[in-house]
């Protein structure tokens, strides 16, 4: 089966809206196969967003994930890494969709609220980046 990761950001967790992330994947029919509260540190992110470092903005994306708790998941089902992008939204929430997780809970591209991973072979990196083969069921 394939699987996504999914995290919800700092300000997501600080704004109390994880529990509408996890309800909108479980009633979706996703399985959630592994989840944990955890800070972030810079060699975890700097791998993370490989893709990014030369960018502009890299140094105040490391600063707001690493503002607070992260909730990160990992979830199953058909089609989950593609549904998963579908269900958050477009990277800046003004381009966000209503009824998309950044579309009804966010306004500013450097305060999104959530990651999913992008591709199947993004996933897998993610995944065993964040976490260990036995805190996954
Ligand atoms: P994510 O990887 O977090 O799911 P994404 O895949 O939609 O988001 P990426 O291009 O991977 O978008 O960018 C990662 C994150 O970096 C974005 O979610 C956003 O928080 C931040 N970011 C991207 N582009 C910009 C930008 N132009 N200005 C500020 N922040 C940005
Ligand atoms: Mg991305």
């Amino acid at each position: 089966q394939e699987r996504t990761f999914i995290a919800v950001k700092p300000d997501g967790v600080q704004r109390g809206i994880f529990p509408e992330v996890l309800k909108r994947f479980t009633q979706r029919g996703f399985k959630l196969v592994g989840i944990k509260l955890c800070t972030a540190n810079e060699s975890l992110l700097r791998k993370h967003y490989v893709d990014l470092q030369e960018k502009p903005f890299f140094n105040s994306l490391l600063s707001y994930m690493t503002s607070g708790p992260i909730l990160a998941t990992v979830w199953e089902g058909k089609d989950v890494v593609k549904q998963g992008r579908a269900m958050l939204g477009a990277t800046n929430p003004l381009n966000s969709a209503p009824g998309t997780i950044r579309g009804d809970f966010a306004i500013d591209m450097g305060r999104n609220v959530i990651h999913g991973s992008d591709s199947v072979e993004n996933a897998k990196k993610e995944i065993s980046l964040w976490f260990k083969p036995e805190e996954l069921v």
